[in-house]
């Protein structure tokens, strides 16, 4: 069993770009800038924020915090995104979801310049991802293409079954997984919470995606031997022995599925830091595409 270690790669994306950015920054060049807004005061939404800021710090990107409470009124959110299409010095805008929920996330991803869409959530985006045509991919499942790319892990006719069928996660991933590229090329299959016989399909496949939101719903039984799993998900239990107060679990029941595995995320330290690197890396493509 070899573990997919988000640590490694994601460095690895970011030593890239940082080299990228040190050279943009000899030429005289704009560096990449990601301006981020955050309405609200959810705690895991802070901390994600603040961890993508800290990551453009360390390898040179400008970045740029716009906090609104959580009763801002919708209008107020969508000047400001307005105000950043159009501000020359900013590449990527990053609105972190979820939105209260007065302000409609599908107004507001639509009105973020496509140009400047590095979280792929804008609909001309995911029409492109879908086509196999250049664009932005949202960051979740490009960071597991990373991964899959860095640890060449052989996909070509394997049978993939993601979990899951958000518009974020399970959907983006199950058509990149499908598409005729590499890693790519395998036979796919989405499952999601009206699934019958989920078991019976998931001891079928060759790579699992577990993009549920559910703390260890994956178990050894659903699993077959040297299976790669790859593990999504990210929800916060009370942890009275850590000082934040709570632990971060997966959707994979890690300590007896894994002995079963080719390859396997851990969780933290899989998915989650591919995230931020797939969003690095979306932001500087949007500041050197012409
Ligand atoms: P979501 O709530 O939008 O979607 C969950 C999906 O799981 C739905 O499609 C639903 O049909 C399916 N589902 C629910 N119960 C099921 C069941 N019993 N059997 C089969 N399918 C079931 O969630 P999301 O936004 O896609 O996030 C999923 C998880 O991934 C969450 O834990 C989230 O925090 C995490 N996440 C992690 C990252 C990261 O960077 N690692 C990024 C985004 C989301």
């Amino acid at each position: 069993m070899q573990i997919l270690d988000g640590k490694i790669v994601s460095q690895a994306v970011k030593h890239e770009l940082k080299e990228k950015t040190r050279r943009l920054i000899e030429q005289n060049k704009k560096v990449p800038h990601l301006a981020a807004v955050l309405v609200g005061n959810d705690g895991a939404s802070e901390t994600y924020v603040a961890s993508k800021i800290k990551n453009c710090e360390e390898i040179g990107f400008k970045s740029s915090f716009y906090r609104f409470d959580a009763a801002t009124d919708e209008a107020t959110v969508i000047n400001k995104i307005q105000e950043l299409n159009n501000d020359k010095a900013v590449d990527g805008i990053l609105v972190q979801l979820p939105l209260p929920k007065h302000i409609s996330e599908e107004k507001i991803i639509n009105i973020i310049n496509p140009a400047k869409d590095v979280d792929g959530f804008h609909p001309v985006s995911v029409g492109k991802m879908v086509q196999g045509l250049p664009g932005f991919v949202s960051a979740t499942p490009y960071g597991i293409m990373l991964m899959l790319e860095h640890y060449k892990i052989d996909t070509a006719g394997k049978h993939a079954v993601v979990i899951g069928r958000s518009n974020i996660v399970g959907r983006p991933i199950s058509v990149l997984l499908s598409q005729n590229t590499n890693p790519g090329n395998c036979t796919v299959t989405l499952c999601h919470s009206r699934t019958q016989n989920l078991k019976e399909i998931c001891l079928q496949a060759d790579i699992i995606v577990a993009a549920l939101g559910k703390v260890a719903f994956l178990t050894a039984d659903m699993v077959k031997e040297n299976a790669i799993v790859i593990d999504v998900g990210i929800t916060r239990v009370a942890d009275t022995t850590k000082k934040s107060g709570f632990a971060i679990k997966g959707d994979v029941d890690f300590e007896n599925v894994a002995p079963k595995c080719s390859y396997i995320t851990p969780v933290p330290g899989g998915v989650g830091l591919m995230t931020i690197a797939a969003l690095l890396k979306n932001t500087y493509t949007a500041c050197v595409s012409p």
